[in-house]
C-alpha cells in the first residue's frame, strides 16, 4: 500500500519546508518515501532543493506527456522527489487527474508526501480528497490558526483524516492566543530556528544539513511518531 499525506495550512506558515523535511526524516529512518510538489501554480520545491531547469516535471504528467516514474528525482541526500516546474505558464494544459497520477504512483514508494499550495482551490481541494491523511501546519498566530481549523474540517469532509497539527516557528514562552482549541490536535512544534533560512540557501533539507539543529531534532521525532 501507499499513503498520500498532504501538508496543508496557509501561505508562509512552512508547509514546503515541513514537507521537504518530513519526507526526509521519514528516509533517514528508512521508510520508501516520495515528496510531491502539488503546488503547481508557485511550486516551491525545486527551489528548495536546488533541482535546475527541469525537462519533466509534474506538469509534464498531469499533461499526458510522461510517465510519473520519469519525473522522479534524487536529491543527494537519497531523497526521492516529484518537483513542479516554476518557469511553467499557469495556462499549461491539464489533461489528468491528480487522482490518477496518485493511483499511478502506488506502489512505487510507501509514503508520498504531498506539499499543498495555501489556497484551498478545486484543484487543492481535489488532491486533497485524493489523499489518505492531511496534517495542518499554523503558526502561534490567530489568522493561520483560524484557517488550521477551517482546513481541518475541510479536509475530514472531503475524507482525508487528519492525525494532527503541526505549529511551526514556534517562540519560546510566548503565550498563543486561540491555542486552547488546537490543544489537542497538536502533533509537534517546530520551533523557529535560523538553521532552516540556511538549510534553503544550500538548496538541502535542515536535517541533511544541520542534523543536530533543534528543528531538525523536532522532525526525527515527528517522523518517528508518523512512521
Ligand atoms: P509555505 O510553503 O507554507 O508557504 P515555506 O516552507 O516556504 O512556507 O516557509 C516560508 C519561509 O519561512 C521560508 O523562508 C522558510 O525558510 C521559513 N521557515 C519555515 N519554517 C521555519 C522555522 N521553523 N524557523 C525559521 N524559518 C522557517
Ligand atoms: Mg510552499
Amino acid at each position: 500500500m501507499t499513503k498520500f499525506i498532504a501538508i496543508s495550512g496557509k501561505g508562509g506558515v512552512g508547509k514546503t519546508t515541513i514537507a521537504i523535511n518530513l519526507a526526509s526524516a521519514m528516509h533517514n529512518i528508512g521508510k520508501n518515501v516520495i515528496l510531491l510538489d502539488a503546488n503547481t501554480t508557485t511550486p516551491h520545491i525545486a527551489l528548495h532543493l536546488g533541482f535546475p531547469e527541469l525537462k519533466v516535471s509534474l506538469h509534464e504528467v498531469l499533461e499526458g506527456k510522461n510517465k510519473v516514474a520519469e519525473a522522479i528525482y534524487l536529491h543527494p541526500s537519497g531523497l526521492k522527489v516529484i518537483p513542479s516546474n516554476i518557469s511553467k505558464n499557469p495556462f499549461y494544459k491539464k489533461t489528468r487527474k491528480f487522482s490518477s497520477v496518485f493511483l499511478e504512483l502506488i506502489g512505487k514508494a510507501a509514503i508520498v508526501i504531498v506539499d499543498l499550495p495555501a489556497t484551498l482551490s478545486e484543484e487543492t481541494l481535489s488532491v486533497i480528497r485524493a489523499t489518505d491523511e492531511t496534517i495542518v501546519i499554523t503558526n502561534p498566530e490567530i489568522s493561520s490558526l483560524t484557517d488550521a481549523l477551517k482546513t481541518i474540517n475541510t479536509a475530514e469532509e472531503l475524507g482525508s483524516v487528519v492525525p494532527g497539527i503541526i505549529l511551526n516557528k514556534a517562540k519560546r514562552n510566548k503565550k498563543i492566543e486561540g491555542f486552547k482549541q488546537l490543544g489537542e490536535k497538536l502533533i509537534g512544534v517546530i520551533p523557529e530556528d535560523k538553521n532552516i533560512p540556511a538549510s534553503l540557501s544550500m538548496r538541502h533539507p535542515v536535517i541533511y544539513s544541520h542534523p543536530l539543529s533543534p528543528a531538525s531534532f523536532e522532525f526525527k521525532k515527528l517522523a518517528d511518531f508518523l512512521s
